[in-house]
């Protein structure tokens, strides 16, 4: 049994390989159609069932997208479903988001100084807004995803939003597991002012000094969970794999 299990998985893997030659050789772009299903069954020899499993496969990967009536559609990059499954890895492995923490950092550092030349006074205005509700807001955590994306929208750089959104995602997780503490509205507002004011005074060099210091407050709280009881690794894992 366990061979016909590895062989069946061979299969899957070998549809794949041939979908993903067939998309490149055919240059076929976002919005493009896959041949119809039993033509594509037909040519690769494996019945319709197999190639709708493996067609299912390639849809979660974010490659195809499956549309009734219409047919399989080569979908547009997206990194996505690949940082979904990613933030559901690094719930139970604290060196991954530690690592996390730190390319986020170097990311947001870097990127900082190109803000502070492009961010319009409107984009200015609206961080404002938003620190203002961080100061009030009984939960703010949405507002620490905002925050972030209207700082670094004007680069024009989807990837880098989506990358703040799965780490937002990460957190926000963590913090429905009590794994890690929600951060008070304080100092939510004291971690986002000094960026702002940086912005408006347009000193990059200030702008990634104040980038670095609003991570040296995530880092302390994940160094907390690691520290303290509710950061326990053994019973996460536990707690992850039961769950
Ligand atoms: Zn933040």
């Amino acid at each position: 049994m366990p061979l016909e299990h590895i062989g069946q998985r061979s299969v899957f893997h070998e549809i794949q390989l041939q979908i993903r030659n067939h998309i490149l050789e055919n240059n076929l772009k976002p919005g493009d159609l896959l041949p119809p299903a039993a033509e594509l069954a037909s040519r690769l020899g494996v019945s319709q069932a197999t190639l709708r499993e493996a067609l299912r496969a390639l849809e979660a990967l974010g490659i195809l997208e499956i549309k009734h009536g219409v047919g399989t559609v080569i979908r547009a990059y997206d990194l996505t479903p690949l940082l979904e499954s990613l933030s559901f890895s690094l719930l139970f492995e604290r060196d991954n988001l530690r690592q996390m923490v730190l390319i986020r950092e170097a990311m947001e550092a870097g990127s900082v100084p190109e803000v502070v030349r492009q961010i319009s006074d409107a984009d200015l205005r609206e961080l404002e807004a938003i620190l203002e509700q961080m100061a009030e807001a009984d939960n703010p955590r949405d507002l620490e995803r905002q925050f972030h994306r209207t700082l670094y929208r004007c680069l024009d750089n989807p990837l880098l939003l989506q990358f703040i959104d799965i780490f937002w995602l990460i957190g926000h997780n963590l913090a429905d597991r009590s794994m890690i503490s929600d951060v008070g509205k304080g100092p939510l507002w004291e971690a986002h002012a000094p960026i702002v004011e940086t912005l408006r005074a347009r000193d990059a060099n200030a702008a990634v000094q104040a980038i670095h210091h609003h991570f040296d407050g995530i880092k302390y709280q994940l160094n907390g969970w690691q520290r303290d009881g509710t950061g326990d690794g053994t019973r996460d894992r536990t707690r992850g794999r039961t769950t």
